[in-house]
């Protein structure tokens, strides 16, 4: 499945320029700097697919890569979490966010993104009760988990999966993942064929 040649489909500031709704999608979210595009990179492994550091506050877009063969796309959703950004900008980015994640028929899951060394933060919390008053299927991945002990990461696990039951539309099964070590992929990769085949 992620052993094709993806590439930039398009960029979409609104909800005018999505691009047609004919084939499965999965998309990622996460606070800026989460390690986000690492992890696109690394699920698909290609280095390059997805900027490797986004400049904060850069042009809101939901950006859409796809490959003929994999007959999916995977939707890197702008990093959250920049306060300095205008508050009429981030009102009007927040009425196309929810504009998306409500009214897309293909939209198979969410993966929110969450920095291991960090947990859940408020703003994590106001995209996941965004996703669960969508009805949008969500999965916390934990990134970066190479930064942390065995220990940490353990408790860090335990404590989102508790968060996570008051979130009715959060999927439990949280993944631990490393863009520096590949760990957790083999479980990503499982749980994205699992999505595709239901
Ligand atoms: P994005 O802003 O969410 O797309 O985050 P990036 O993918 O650009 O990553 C932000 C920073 O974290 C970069 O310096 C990455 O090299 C680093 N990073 C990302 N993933 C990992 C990881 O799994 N382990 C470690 N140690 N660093 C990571």
């Amino acid at each position: 499945l992620f052993a094709c040649a993806w590439t930039f489909s398009r960029g979409s500031p609104d909800l005018d320029h999505l691009p047609p709704d004919d084939r499965p999608e999965i998309a990622f979210a996460g606070r800026s700097n989460v390690g986000k595009s690492s992890l696109i990179n690394t699920l698909v492994g290609q280095r390059a697919l997805a900027r490797a550091s986004n400049t904060p506050g850069r042009t809101q877009e939901l950006n859409f890569f796809t490959d003929p063969a994999a007959d999916l796309y995977l939707v890197d959703m702008p990093g959250y979490g920049f306060a300095e950004a205008p508050k009429d900008k981030v009102a009007a980015w927040n009425r196309t966010l929810r504009g998306y994640l409500s009214g897309r028929r293909t939209l198979l899951r969410v993966f929110v993104l969450v920095d291991a060394r960090h947990g859940l933060k408020p703003v994590d919390d106001e995209i996941m009760g965004l996703l669960d008053s969508a009805a949008v299927s969500y999965q916390v991945i934990l990134t970066k988990a190479d930064k942390i002990s065995r220990t940490d990461l353990d408790r860090v696990m335990a404590h989102t999966i508790q968060s996570l039951s008051k979130h009715p539309a959060a999927y439990p099964h949280v993944i631990a993942t490393s863009a520096e070590t590949a760990m957790g992929f083999e479980d990503l990769r499982a749980v994205v064929a699992k999505l595709l085949d239901a």
